[in-house]
């Protein structure tokens, strides 16, 4: 990078904003790193992700972080179970010799988190606006609040980024699909069975536009997902997350009929849930550079969760816009390189998201499922994985 040192501003402290102040901060490049919740603890961050090798791992990897990483990696989480609504098992992949092991979301935060300095992160500050300055520089407007002056303003701030509207005018789309998420606490002494029925890893059922997908979490927490193909505002009507009894009761008929081994997920579940509308931004989102202003992660290619791509891809873009900052004399010309190989490489999983949204749930979802798995096995054994079934 020249000598002339820039004021660069990353909005989101999500895994894609970690990653890249990481990055840039073992390069010895100060960042500002604003975050509107409160603090590390404000909220649990969410359930269980798996990493890639070629991208989620390569980050902390770069970031010198792979000690750590090994220390929260749950290699022996990366089962599979798929069962019909009448409880019978079609599937169940209980190798855990993959190399996609699953992490907590918060334990993947606070590995990040700890690896920068105490005052590298703003909390509190949730950007309203980024406010272009007569000098082609930017200030950022939080509540209350205003930063800068920035030569460089990066969003990492997920979805509904507030930066994203500078270069793009999209938003996202409702993908037809609604997760209702629960959880279950303690499964392994307080629901032995249910321990048993969803494995080491995840378990998936499904039948007549809905479905349960269940995945193992850390502390031997099972996190769920009720899915529906519903209008975007029918969860809403349906259920009402503020009573737990309530929820419960509307979920089990959602589900009447279904094995009570399954149903028994929904009874068992603790009093936390929260209604998911899944949403994209459209395959191949891009944007004509704007000197100044750039986006990674969720905020330039938001896609469905059933690729597991998202928190991989934003990990990898924070490497790739980290390279080419650090590598280069010009850092305009750095961001437009990194704008342009992005454009290109998220486009096949984001295609690949939206196809799997459009597919679930439909007449011949478990078919797919199972195609799916097949052909995931078949690449790790032409990968030469020689423990591959
Ligand atoms: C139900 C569900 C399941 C998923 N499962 C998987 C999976 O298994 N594997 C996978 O790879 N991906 C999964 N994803 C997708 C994954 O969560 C995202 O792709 C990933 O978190 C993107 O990281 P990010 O850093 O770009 O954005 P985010 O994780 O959304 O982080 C954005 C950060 O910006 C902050 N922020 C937002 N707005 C502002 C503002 N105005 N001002 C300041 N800060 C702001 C937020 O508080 C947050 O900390 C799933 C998503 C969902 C919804």
């Amino acid at each position: 990078m020249s000598s002339d040192p820039i004021r660069i501003a990353i909005v989101g402290a999500g895994p894609g904003g970690l990653t890249l102040a990481r990055l840039l901060h073992v390069a010895g490049i100060r960042t500002s790193l604003f975050e509107r919740e409160s603090s590390a603890t404000e909220r649990a961050q969410g359930g269980t992700l798996d990493l890639h090798t070629e991208s989620g791992q390569l980050a902390l990897a770069r970031a010198g972080l792979t000690d750590g990483f090994l220390r929260i990696a749950r290699y022996e989480d990366q089962g599979s179970r798929l069962y019909t609504c009448d409880g019978r098992l079609l599937l169940a992949d209980d190798d855990m010799t993959g190399d996609r092991p699953e992490v907590d979301r918060t334990a993947l935060r606070d590995l990040l988190l700890q690896s920068l300095p105490l005052d590298a992160i703003a909390w509190a500050r949730c950007l309203r606006e980024v406010a272009p300055r007569n000098d082609g520089r930017y200030d950022l407007v939080f509540d209350g609040a205003r930063e800068g002056p920035f030569d460089l303003v990066i969003g990492a701030d997920g979805a509904w980024s507030r930066v994203r509207p500078l270069v793009s005018r999209y938003q996202p789309q409702y993908s037809g699909l609604t997760f209702v998420e629960f959880g279950i606490d303690e499964v392994d002494t307080r629901h032995p069975a249910l321990s048993e029925l969803v494995g080491r890893g995840k378990m998936g059922a499904e039948s007549a536009g809905r479905s349960l997908m269940v995945l193992r979490n850390g502390n031997a927490h099972l996190r769920g997902y009720a899915i529906f193909r519903v209008p975007v505002e029918w969860a809403e009507r349906r259920f009402d997350v503020t009573s737990p009894s309530a929820m419960r009761h509307a979920l089990l008929g959602e589900f009447a009929g279904w094995a009570d081994a399954l149903l028994d997920l929904l009874r068992a579940s603790s009093d936390q849930f929260a209604l998911r509308p899944i949403h994209a931004l459209p395959v191949g989102h891009h944007w004509t550079n704007r000197p100044g202003i750039t986006l990674l992660g969720d905020a330039a290619h938001l896609m469905s969760p059933f690729g597991g791509e998202g928190v991989n891809a934003a990990m990898l873009d924070a490497v790739e816009l980290a390279a080419h900052l650090v590598g280069s004399k010009d850092w305009r010309e750095a961001v437009r390189a990194y704008e342009t190989a992005m454009f290109v490489r998220v486009a096949q999983p984001a295609g690949e998201a939206a196809e799997a949204a459009a597919t679930e749930l439909s007449h011949i979802s478990q078919e797919l499922t199972l195609a799916h798995h097949q052909a995931y096995m078949q690449m790790r054994a032409a990968a030469g994985d020689s423990t591959a079934r």
